[in-house]
């Protein structure tokens, strides 16, 4: 087997270092270069040279792509889609070992000048000499190795069965790579009449807690998605306070109810969601004037197993409606003391409520226009843009003020779930057999909680539940959408086997070597073995 380019734990660490040092920060020139070069890097294959039309790039949006490659065995229909994303987080913690962030050999040896510059357990594993340090080697271009060494052997050796390598950019923003690729997969999948058997992402997996070294696969992915609310209240000058009302106000009795409220969480196969907390919250004041600021903005963190968006929706008005209830009781109590009639009672409307209440007052062109005065704004990511079209409209339907204007900012990311499939009990059962061999402990988790691409596929909500998401997201169909009606399509049981590491995120990133280059190329080849 000689010939093979990636087969050995040389030349597969090789390959990692190769396509680490392709640095691709998401959001930067590096992310839009990357797939092109992976793409280079499948043509050294005889298989793709053979079969130049089963490698693909696919527009992901700002110049970047997602790479699919198709090793498609003559006879079998039964078909294997590996997932990973290419794109990495910022390298600014690195301090003055920056420059040596993508070339994990180098930093480990230079980090072992100074062990001690390092926390304790990362000093603790540099010197086993057992870890590669760098960004981008643990989440996750050691899957994206792995996925290449895969493709390669069951091409050469031709397993009867297809593997589509699917890798993707902007997973650690808007996972704008994934969206692209999933309806390139129900397109690949009618093409060359494909059924889809397992979707398998190789993200690492990750400590439970700074001491655990226990491995873990994954059945599952947690869900994400992020309530926001816009607070319209009314603006007076700081000598006259009871003649209006700010909207710091308002948002404040929302914050206060929305962090840490358990109606959010979840429990499901004994495994919990995080509560909710705020990510933002500010008021839209451009600078400082005596002037009170009327208008603010919320952001929150919701984590999901089972609930659709609609569900979530009214939850999240059930608890901005209780808010504001309080608000206002409190508020008149106020007035009554200072002997003034007030601003009136803060009313609480979803974002396609004022839609559908602006498209009759102004019109549906001017709506529009109103709307791409944000949309064209290109300083603002999508986020900003949701809040600041529903500021825009706002200030044309003062009258609906104070009002706290509830709303979904992107991204949104379903949890997917297939613990109970039977392909996935078993493979769970070899995959722990198979840790065994190397004396590992593997563990199963239901949902892997560090956010997917897993998240796109396998998609099933019976009852329609994403309207709520299209019908509140004010950049729906603009600069954001999801393909829902695809992702229910690519239908299949999900899986995540991926190399052990620590510290995802953090300038000690890290992956452990003998699971990555010994024992997953053994554990993946013997899950893809196991299904033909
Ligand atoms: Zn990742």
């Amino acid at each position: 087997m000689s010939q093979l380019l990636w087969s050995t734990p040389e030349t597969l660490r090789a390959l990692l270092c190769e396509v680490v040092s392709w640095d691709s920060i998401t959001l930067t020139e590096g992310e839009t270069t990357f797939a092109p070069k992976v793409l280079d890097k499948l043509r050294e294959l005889k298989y793709f040279q053979e079969h130049p039309s089963h490698l693909q790039l696919h527009d992901a949006g700002l110049g970047r792509h997602a790479v699919i490659a198709l090793y498609k065995h003559p006879k079998a229909v039964e078909t294997v889609v590996l997932i990973s994303h290419f794109d990495t987080v910022q390298t600014e913690e690195y301090g003055v070992l920056e420059p040596l962030a993508y070339f994990p050999e180098e930093l480990t040896k230079k980090l072992m000048e100074n062990p001690s510059d390092l926390p304790e357990t990362a000093r603790v594993d540099l010197e086993t000499g057992k870890y590669l340090f760098g960004r981008g080697t643990m989440d996750m271009k050691m899957g994206l190795a792995l996925h290449m060494q895969l493709i390669e052997k069951a091409s050469v050796e031709e397993w009867p069965i297809n593997l589509v390598l699917t890798t993707v950019p902007d997973e650690e923003v808007n996972s704008a790579g994934m969206r692209a690729a999933v309806t390139q997969l129900v397109r690949l999948r009618e093409e060359f009449g494909l059924t889809y058997k397992l979707f398998l992402n190789s993200e690492p997996s990750f400590s439970q807690n700074p001491s655990d070294i226990a491995e873990y696969i994954y059945s599952g992915t947690i869900g994400k998605i992020m309530p926001a609310a816009l607070f319209y209240g009314k603006e007076t000058h700081v000598g006259e306070p009871m003649k209006g009302m700010t909207a710091n106000y308002i948002a404040s009795y929302l914050t206060q109810q929305m962090e840490w409220n358990s109606l959010f969480r979840e429990t499901d196969l004994g495994e919990s969601t995080p509560l909710p907390v705020s990510l933002q919250q500010k008021d839209l004041k451009l600078s400082y004037s005596t002037q009170t600021p009327y208008r603010a903005i919320s952001l929150f963190n919701v984590f999901l197993f089972k609930r659709t968006a609609s569900e979530v929706m009214a939850l999240f008005e059930q608890v901005a409606t209780k808010a504001m209830n309080t608000l206002n009781t409190d508020y008149q109590k106020i007035c009554e003391r200072e002997e003034v009639k007030g601003v009136g009672e803060v009313k609480v409307l979803r974002y396609e409520q004022l839609l559908a209440y602006a498209n009759q007052k102004l019109g549906k062109k001017e709506v529009e226009r109103l709307k791409q005065e944000v949309l064209v704004q290109e300083e603002w990511d999508d986020r900003e843009k949701s809040l600041r079209i529903v500021d825009n409209l706002m200030i044309q339907c003062q009258e609906l003020a104070p009002a706290t204007v509830i709303l979904f900012a992107p991204p949104y990311y379903p949890a997917v779930n297939t613990s109970n499939d039977p392909l996935i009990v078993e493979a769970v059962e070899l995959m722990k057999k198979s840790g065994q061999s190397f004396n590992n402990k593997i563990d199963q988790i239901h949902y892997f909680n560090g956010i997917c691409d897993l998240s796109y596929v396998n998609y099933e909500d019976t009852g329609n539940g994403w309207t709520a998401f299209e019908n509140n997201t004010p950049v729906w169909g603009d600069t954001y959408s999801i393909p829902f009606e695809d992702m229910a399509q690519l239908k299949g049981p999900v899986l995540n086997v991926g190399p052990f590491g620590k510290d995802a995120h953090q300038r000690t990133e890290r992956l452990h070597v003998d699971s990555a280059f010994i024992e997953m190329p053994v554990m993946l080849e013997t899950l893809l073995k196991s299904l033909y």
